[in-house]
């Protein structure tokens, strides 16, 4: 996106923000020096920085924002219950799967790929991302016994902003608090 920074001129300029810590030009000639990324999204009135889908979650659960309606999720009864729930996003052997596929059928080439990884190279790591839904105490208990992965999911893209990290990590395995 573009922001806007006054020129000695006294125009708005807009800058790319690729043009972040750098100088930039004016049409009347005056090379401007832009100010860094994070304080041209505090001057535009922004976080500093562009935080993730989880991180925001995360900032709405410890807001007490999620979950959000008085409704629960599944029956549509007006509650005052949450049922937690754990998004766990990320493991090693998901981001790695292409690669554990292919070492089942040529194990040469699970040997190339070690001597390819860097040894700091983490294997991938757990993003675990609490998920709280609105929801009666008589539909979570019945959740909780059954465990359906696809209804717990279906319940979970409802949500605009779960439905966001969802469509991020579409391996994504729920688990409810028990
Ligand atoms: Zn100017
Ligand atoms: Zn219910």
């Amino acid at each position: 996106m573009d922001f806007k920074i006054r020129c000695g001129c006294g125009r708005n300029v807009p800058v790319p923000s690729s043009a972040a810590g750098s100088q930039f030009r004016c049409t009347c000639g005056q090379i401007l020096s832009v100010p860094k990324l994070s304080e041209l999204r505090i001057q535009a009135g922004k976080a500093p920085f562009e935080r993730t889908t989880a991180e925001r979650i995360g900032q709405m659960v410890a807001d007490n924002a999620l979950p959000d309606g008085n409704q629960c999720a599944s029956c549509g009864t007006v509650t005052g219950e949450a049922l937690k729930v754990l998004l766990v996003c990320e493991r090693p052997w998901q981001r790695h799967a292409g690669i554990w596929a292919k070492i089942a059928s040529h194990a040469f080439v699970f040997w190339e790929w070690l001597l390819s990884r860097h040894p700091e190279e983490p294997l991938g790591r757990e993003l675990v991302v609490p998920v709280p839904l609105r929801m009666c105490a008589a539909c979570a208990t019945d959740l909780k016994r059954r465990q359906p992965q696809h209804e717990i999911r279906r319940i979970l893209e409802d949500v605009p902003v779960y439905d966001e990290l969802l469509r991020q990590y579409p391996g994504a395995v729920a688990m409810l608090d028990v």
